[in-house]
């Protein structure tokens, strides 16, 4: 089944002095549960295309299906609704709410998505679990490390059921040892939930881990290649 599904995907920042073209007739096709990395060097257009999969920008031109429906048609509002419903991120920067503890920066989302406060914290401990944290709950970001962090923020993406979760290199601030972590509980998710996965990286030992390989360069696909991962 297929999941994601950009046609002719360009888009053009026409706000810089001279317009940049940041992606040139994308055609990606991903099937339910595949393990994909986006490689390629800085500016070929990775970060954009992961914001025009999960509807956090438009494109120029082309279209994208997430799940069968055409992202590129819904309002504003509706593609809230959708991504809240189906698309989980994850971002180097880990994007937690430094005031809020685990508990809090995961209620919230589970908030937005009309959890009943009552059945909130048993999901949370469950999500936290999920990504080995459970006894963070009470701890805030600075408390925690980058990669406990990360892990959070992976729990936090979970907590809309998504059916894919798109991060955007969500290694480049974690030591080795931290990124692997992150990646087994990436893999684990991929293969006992069936979760699928996109994310880019630059990191060798990342790539390794993916079953798909997809690199652009220019704002453009030059290879796909589907290898066994390590
Ligand atoms: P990558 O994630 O592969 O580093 P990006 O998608 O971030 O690449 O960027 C692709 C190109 O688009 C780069 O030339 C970048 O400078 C440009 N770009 C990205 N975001 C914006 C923006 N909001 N406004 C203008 N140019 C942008
Ligand atoms: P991970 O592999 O998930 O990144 P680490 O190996 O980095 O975890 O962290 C190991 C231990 O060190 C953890 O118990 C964590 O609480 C503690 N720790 C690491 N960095 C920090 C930090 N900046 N502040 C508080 N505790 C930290």
């Amino acid at each position: 089944k297929t999941i994601i599904d950009a046609h002719n995907v360009s888009k053009t920042y026409k706000e810089t002095m001279v317009p940049v073209k940041a992606l040139q007739d994308v055609h990606l096709h991903i099937e339910e549960g595949e393990f994909v990395a986006l490689v390629g060097p800085s500016g070929s257009g990775k970060s954009t295309l992961l914001n025009m999969i999960g509807g956090l920008d438009e494109p120029t031109s082309g279209t994208v299906f997430v799940d069968g429906v055409e992202i590129t048609k819904l309002s504003e509002n509706k593609m809230i609704d959708f991504r809240l419903q189906n698309i989980g991120f994850v971002f180097q920067s880990f994007n937690l709410i430094p005031v809020l503890t685990s508990r809090e920066n995961i209620g919230f989302v589970l908030q937005l998505q009309k959890v009943p406060k009552k059945d909130r914290e048993k999901r949370v401990l469950e999500l936290l679990r999920e990504v080995g944290l459970e006894e963070k709950v009470n701890s805030r970001p600075g408390e925690l490390s980058g990669g406990q962090q990360q892990r959070v923020a992976v729990a936090r993406a979970l907590a809309s059921k998504p059916k894919i979760i798109l991060a955007d290199e969500p290694t480049a601030n974690l030591d080795s040892k931290s990124a692997g972590n992150l990646m087994d509980i990436m893999a684990k998710l991929n293969q006992e939930e069936k979760i699928t996965f996109l994310f880019s990286t630059h990191d060798q030992r990342v790539i390794e881990k993916a079953r798909r390989v997809i690199t652009l360069v220019d704002g453009k696909v030059d290879s796909d290649v589907v290898q066994t991962p390590t």
